[in-house]
């Protein structure tokens, strides 16, 4: 356990898998992430499969769970007329959270979620710094002395992340920040910034750990050598699969979705544990997965650790 900027981890954290593709993979009538509440949706309608899925991880061998708000921001809530509240729904995520860690009678870690406020991978859609300052500060009222650490997710702007690590850091020892990147490039973040300027940008904060996340595996390897030379410490969660270029590259912010998930094949947990087993040799200190792992790859990573 670590509490000080720069101090080495002395253990592996493991995070649990990707919350969308799981939900869909157990029945839930998961609504298409670009025009709904996506996931948040669970929260309201299938709290208990949430708590489910938790102990699956958990089970599969996670030390750390993040809660389940990623996309119950105000507003992804408002743009698609929801007449829920993000605070609200906020808790009850954590909450959710917390029933699972108590179930499961394990000593485990729980990461408040602090999401990019609008869609994924959409830079270009964050709006004003007082409006994200006041996101992620009632975020870190609610999440205070209940969380173990703070996982900024899927960071799009330096901008971004670096309000996300400054409120993250004024109010929680542990602070991880992951970065996405952008497309198919592993050196880009998606605003087109450099990951490297991105990464030194928030060095200044009190941060524990700065990871990638919700890009193909072997294109996250690349992006992790960025990350590597910057950061103290490192950390991954990808999505279980590997580029595979198709037809022209596409683009644009409109086609955001079809940049990410177009050139994609499939991995296996299998796959995705030789992946895993290459970032922990890099030293990666904090390893899971996104979009469609399940527990299984989870466990895969867990046997690497014994
Ligand atoms: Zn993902």
């Amino acid at each position: 356990m670590i509490e000080k900027k720069g101090e080495i981890l002395s253990d592996l954290y493991i995070l649990d898998c990707g919350l969308g593709s799981e939900l869909k993979r157990k029945g839930f009538d998961l609504p298409d992430w670009t025009n709904s509440i996506w996931s948040a949706q669970a929260i309201i309608d299938e709290p208990d499969l949430i708590v489910e899925i938790h102990k699956d991880s958990i089970e599969a061998g996670s030390t750390v769970i993040t809660t389940s708000n990623y996309y119950a921001t105000p507003l992804i809530l408002k743009d698609k007329q929801s007449k829920f509240d993000y605070k609200e729904l906020s808790e009850i995520a954590l909450t959710l959270a917390e029933r699972a860690v108590k179930q499961s009678g394990k000593d485990i870690m729980i990461a408040g979620c602090f999401p990019p406020i609008n869609v994924s991978f959409r830079p270009d859609l964050t709006p004003n710094k007082s409006e994200v300052e006041s996101f992620y500060e009632t975020l870190a009222e609610i999440y205070k002395g209940r969380v173990d650490a703070i996982l900024c997710e899927t960071m799009a702007s330096i901008f971004e992340g670096e309000i996300a690590a400054d409120v993250a850091s004024q109010h929680f020892k542990k602070v991880w920040l992951s970065w996405n990147t952008r497309g198919l490039n592993p050196s880009l973040i998606p605003s087109g910034e450099e990951l490297i300027q991105a990464a030194k940008s928030v060095s200044k904060f009190n941060l524990d750990c700065q990871l990638i996340n919700c890009a193909h595996a072997d294109l996250i390897t690349e992006s992790l050598e960025i990350l590597k030379s910057v950061a103290s410490n490192i950390g991954v969660y990808a999505n279980s699969s590997i580029h595979t270029s198709r037809e022209k590259q596409l683009e644009s912010y409109e086609n955001i979705s079809e940049v990410h998930y177009h050139h994609q094949t499939e991995i296996s947990s299998d796959e995705y544990a030789e992946f895993a087993k290459k970032w922990i040799a890099m030293g990666c200190k904090i390893v899971g997965g996104c979009c469609t792992t399940t527990p299984d790859h989870i466990k895969k990573i867990a046997e690497l650790r014994s």
